[in-house]
């Protein structure tokens, strides 16, 4: 094969992975939006609210990422030069932290808003439910002890949902769990049966450093 040829054997075989990853996401929007439409009642995420895309990591693979700056490229000249300066300034924090986990808000969270809401990450997508971790243990959401998901089923000590204010709501769907931690989302099973591979897994910000 020529060099052109095999550049163009990879791109071809790149866009074969996003495709098969978007077939993926459609799945598993489908089935999140079904999670957030039954669990209504204990969801107060709202435009604007955006405390879940600060202080945080955000774990993303190859693919996730790939796909997200495909979003990026679309977005208007403004917006791109923003995120870019974003990503400046976290990595140089990035560089002068001497702690041990760095934290930072999203490049891409512009005016409290997602930029690339259509093309964010799966730790996106499942955020504001309550998880079940790969333990079976049930995983609150942070924002559940700043008045919001799930605030108003919890026990007045912050450990467990509390039957007695479920029953006082009069609401019909009950607060449960799901099984969609990061690890179960991007787990093997779906790359065999999508036909894509995830890539290497690092944190949001290491993908934009040398
Ligand atoms: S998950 Fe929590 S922090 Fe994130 S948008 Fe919803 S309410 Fe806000
Ligand atoms: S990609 Fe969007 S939804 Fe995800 S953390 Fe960044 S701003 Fe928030």
């Amino acid at each position: 094969m020529t060099e052109a040829e095999n550049i163009n054997a990879d791109n071809i075989s790149q866009n074969i992975t996003i495709s098969n990853y978007v077939t993926y996401l459609n799945f598993i929007s489908e089935k999140l939006t079904k999670f957030f439409s039954k669990q209504k009642p204990y969801i107060f995420c709202q435009k604007g609210c955006a405390k879940c895309c600060k202080n945080a990591q955000f774990p993303y693979t190859l693919t996730e990422v790939t796909y997200l700056m495909s979003g990026v490229i679309k977005l208007d000249e403004d917006s791109q030069k923003r995120i870019e300066s974003n990503l400046e300034r976290i990595i140089e924090d990035k560089k002068n932290f001497k702690g041990e986990k760095f934290r930072y808000d999203c490049p891409f969270l512009l005016d409290d808003v997602c930029s690339v809401y259509e093309y964010r990450g799966l730790v996106c997508r499942g955020f504001g439910l309550l998880q079940n971790d790969k333990d079976g243990k049930v995983k609150v959401p942070f924002c559940c002890f700043e008045g919001l998901n799930y605030s108003n089923v919890m026990d007045d000590e912050g450990k467990k949902i509390s039957p007695e204010k479920f029953s006082k709501l009069g609401v019909k769907e009950e607060p449960c769990a799901f099984n969609i931690s990061y690890e179960f989302l991007t787990d093997p099973d779906f790359e065999r049966g999508f036909n894509f591979k995830f890539g290497e897994r690092k944190p949001l910000i290491e993908w934009f450093m040398n």
